[in-house]
């Protein structure tokens, strides 16, 4: 028997990378739900491919009938599946949220790509996991990297992390051209092919600012033990050092089809022929710099907003997506990024976040708010 995977968003970057893993295990793994926002025509080939049960379209539909499921309730259902074990979550944004809570409270284990949902409710979705027995094993490359580095080890002997951060296209700007950086400059990442909000994220480093919230409750480590340092090559994903100064690293040259399966297996590892192979040579030079913080302001923001906790990271979050879509419609620059959301979170009354409905009602708020300053 193999085991069945839900994937949400097979659509996109993450999810199509999921799609090559699981075609190559397949005496593993079967596809049993796909879900996608949009894309019809390539959701109804995947559907078609890899002869899934279960396909969810969030968006519209043409009447070609890519989708047994319409709208957004496609999403919980996918992740609810009783044939699902493990759920990929690879949605962008806060859309992801209602979906992992439901996967965990059904007791699948999520990978989870989306790491907007530990952003904006981290406190709930971990106690949702710790409670209903779900598990929660990330995708994105610096957390899988720690995972690997600590998987076997019990929690006391985890003293402190370093992610690295690629920088962005924008590393060797300097503040002023920076604030007139056009979309085109912004999407050419250096070294990772990705979609366009997270590719956003990593030019404002707002991502790294997301990676810290994410390790902070993946890990349950405290803010100060979670550090970021610049690494333009992508080949060092994390740092992980112990009690005894001992620093472990995971490497490799940037895939994310490495951390997916991983994710997928965890704590197993199986052959997959396709890495590519690691080559230190290759590789090249390997170097590490400080994060320039006052040109990249919104990484503050993000992680002092992660700090401050409630519901101020769900409002950085939504003030972050808006503000990213913005950019990328043309209605506001590159430098106003940072700026919207610094006055949206100074306007927001700090709540608790230990439920659905005062996070969702944050988000709308935040939303909102932002809106009105694009
Ligand atoms: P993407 O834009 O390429 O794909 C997003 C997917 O989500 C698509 O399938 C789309 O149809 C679906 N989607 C979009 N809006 C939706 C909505 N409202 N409801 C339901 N589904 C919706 O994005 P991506 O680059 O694949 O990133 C996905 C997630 O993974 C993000 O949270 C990102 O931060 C994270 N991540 C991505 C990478 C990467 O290499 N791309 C690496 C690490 C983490
Ligand atoms: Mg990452």
């Amino acid at each position: 028997m193999t085991i069945g995977v839900a994937v949400l968003g097979s659509t996109g970057s993450v999810g199509t990378s999921t799609l090559r893993v699981l075609q190559r295990q397949r005496d593993r793994f079967h596809v049993v739900a796909l879900t996608a926002f949009g894309s019809e025509e390539l959701l109804k080939q995947q559907a078609a491919g890899f002869g899934a049960d279960f396909v969810g379209l969030v968006n519209g539909s043409n009447g070609a009938g890519a989708a047994g499921c319409i709208g957004s309730d496609c999403l919980v259902e996918a992740a609810t599946h009783p044939d699902v074990e493990i759920v990929v979550n690879a949605i962008v944004g806060a859309a992801g949220l209602e979906a992992t809570v439901a996967a965990l409270k059904a007791q699948k284990r999520v990978a989870l790509a989306n790491k907007e949902t530990l952003v904006m409710a981290g406190d709930l979705v971990t106690r949702t996991a710790r409670e209903c027995g779900g598990e929660l094993i990330p995708v994105d490359s610096e957390h899988s990297a720690v995972l690997q580095c600590i998987t076997g080890r019990p929690e006391i002997e985890l003293k402190r992390l370093i992610l690295t951060a690629s920088g962005g296209p924008f590393r060797e700007w300097d503040r002023d051209r920076l604030k007139t950086a056009r979309v085109e400059d912004a999407l050419r990442h250096p070294t990772w092919q990705m979609g366009r909000k997270i590719t956003v994220d990593s030019a404002t480093l707002a991502n790294k600012a997301l990676e810290v919230i994410e390790a902070h409750h993946l890990f349950g480590l405290p803010y100060d033990a979670v550090e970021v340092v610049v690494h333009p090559q992508s080949i060092v994903h994390a740092f992980t050092e112990f009690v005894d100064g001992s620093v472990l690293a995971q490497v490799g040259f940037p895939t994310m089809e490495l951390p997916i399966l991983y994710a997928l297996t965890h704590p197993e590892r199986v052959q997959d022929d396709a890495t590519r192979a690691f080559d230190p040579i290759e590789a090249g030079p390997l170097t590490f710099e400080a994060v320039r913080h006052d040109d990249f302001p919104t990484f503050s923001l993000g992680v002092e907003a992660g700090r401050t906790g409630g519901t101020q990271p769900t409002v950085f979050n939504a003030a972050n997506e808006v503000a990213v879509r913005s950019f990328l419609e043309g209605r506001i620059e590159f430098g106003r990024i940072p700026d919207v959301i610094e006055n949206v979170l100074n306007a927001h009354q700090v709540t608790t976040a230990d439920d659905l409905v005062a996070v969702v009602e944050a988000d709308r708020w935040a939303r909102k708010e932002t809106e009105n300053r694009c």
